[in-house]
């Protein structure tokens, strides 16, 4: 880690340059090793101006969300992590198109565009997490995708910013075309025109639904594995017999079996073993290779 950098992080970037950062508080998991840098912008200029500077020398970024997605290795990550949960202004102009600055949570989103009599995001409530996140990872619920509203993303990789229209977003199941170097800056979205009263209704049934079938209480990221087509990845690892079934104090969930959750002194050596594991025996049960949903990064501890 070069002391010289860190200087001129400080002195170019409007933010916060912290180092040698515990990357555990940053993810839903609560796991993960320690990250050389910890930049938190406080505007795009300052993400932009940091991105440009770790691009030139070459050091390695991460974008953190909510890191409700995320699974960081006990090794951490060498290089510079960026958190963006400052950068969140949410513009609700008058015909329901919504600008997003990328750190923004979804809920503040659906609740903003709610108050205002815009709506269509319902079906994601309780999704935790940013726009950005949301964006990269295309979330969804109820047979709803956030891709489905996003007009544009603006991008930025240390070099050029981009615009990317709807139809260049690559959307599919929990999936996009963005590449792990391009930052999504800002997301514009289209809501559609709702009664607020009504709209509040549909998104609090939503989040009791949520609350009956998904583990509360207990650090998780949520779903582990994608479902592969035509199945259902929780039946399959409940019919392999692991509802319950732990490596140290990671757990697969008695309530909810595509969740592992974090009895509370798991590693993230814990959870990659369960991962491998449930893997393992669904393979050789059912002849079908699950692909984990969450994002596995970082260096081996
Ligand atoms: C209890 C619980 C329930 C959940 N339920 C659902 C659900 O119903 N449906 C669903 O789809 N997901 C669900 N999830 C998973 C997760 O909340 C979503 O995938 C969410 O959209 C991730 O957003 P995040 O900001 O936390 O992303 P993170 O976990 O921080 O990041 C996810 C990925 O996106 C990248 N990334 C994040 N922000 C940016 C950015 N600005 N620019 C570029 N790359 C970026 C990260 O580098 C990483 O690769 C659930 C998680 C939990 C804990």
């Amino acid at each position: 880690m070069s002391a010289t950098l860190t200087t001129q992080l400080r002195n170019a970037v409007d933010g916060t340059i912290e180092t040698d950062v515990a990357l555990s508080r940053y993810t839903t998991w609560k796991v993960g090793g320690r990250a050389d840098w910890l930049i938190t912008p406080r505007t795009i200029d300052g993400l932009e101006k940091a991105l440009t500077m770790l691009r030139a020398t070459g050091v390695p970024w991460l974008v953190v969300g909510g890191g409700s997605n995320l699974l960081v290795k006990d090794g951490g990550f060498r290089g510079a992590v960026i958190t963006m949960h400052r950068l969140r202004t949410i513009d609700i102009r008058s015909d329901g198109q919504v600008q997003v600055e990328a750190g923004a949570t979804l809920a503040q989103v659906i609740k903003k565009g709610i108050k205002a009599g815009w709506g269509g995001l319902e079906s994601l409530a309780g999704i935790p997490g940013t726009i950005g996140g949301a964006t990269v990872m295309n979330a969804g619920a109820d047979g709803m995708e956030l891709g489905r509203v996003i007009r544009e993303v603006q991008l930025y990789n240390g070099e050029d910013r981009q615009r990317w229209s709807h139809d260049q977003c690559g959307f599919s199941y929990r999936s996009s075309a963005f590449q792990r170097d391009s930052v999504v800056t800002v997301v514009t979205l289209a809501l559609t025109v709702g009664e607020p009263a009504q709209l509040e209704t549909r998104y609090k049934e939503r989040l009791a639904a949520r609350r009956e079938t998904h583990p509360y209480g207990l650090p998780n990221a949520g779903s582990v594995f994608k479902n592969p087509p035509g199945k259902v990845a929780w039946r399959m690892i409940d019919a392999v017999g692991l509802r319950g079934a732990r490596r140290g104090d990671a757990q697969i969930s008695p309530r909810h079996t595509n969740f592992i959750v974090n009895l509370g002194g798991a590693r993230a050596a814990d959870i990659l073993a369960l991962i491998e594991f449930t893997r393992k025996r669904v393979a050789a049960e059912f002849d079908v290779e699950l692909e984990t949903e969450v994002k596995i990064v970082g260096e081996d501890g």
